[in-house]
């Protein structure tokens, strides 16, 4: 196996796709997309968080924790590790 990053094991755990291909792009794309998330959602919690559904909190929870992985991911994660977690695009 090629070098390992402190995320490798966890993104292998959760991506079950298996690799992906590996390029450049992704790694901006990947927090482009994890960023509107990361920030909106506790945003969201904040403001409405009162009035919402259990429902709404666990989707809003799951969704935070895969936009933080992404961000961690696009921040130390290797390139493997990158073009995984975004899978086939
Ligand atoms: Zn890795």
């Amino acid at each position: 196996m090629a070098a390992t990053c402190p995320c490798c094991s966890t993104v292998n755990t959760i991506c079950f796709w298996g690799p992906r291909r590996e390029v450049w792009w992704k790694r901006p794309a990947l927090l482009v997309c994890c960023l509107p998330f990361a920030g909106g959602i506790p945003a969201i919690l904040w403001l409405k968080g009162g009035s919402l559904q259990a429902g709404f909190w666990i989707v809003a929870g799951v969704l935070f924790a895969a936009a933080l992985l992404g961000l961690v991911v696009s921040a130390i994660g290797c390139n493997a590790c990158v073009a995984r977690i975004l899978g086939d695009l």
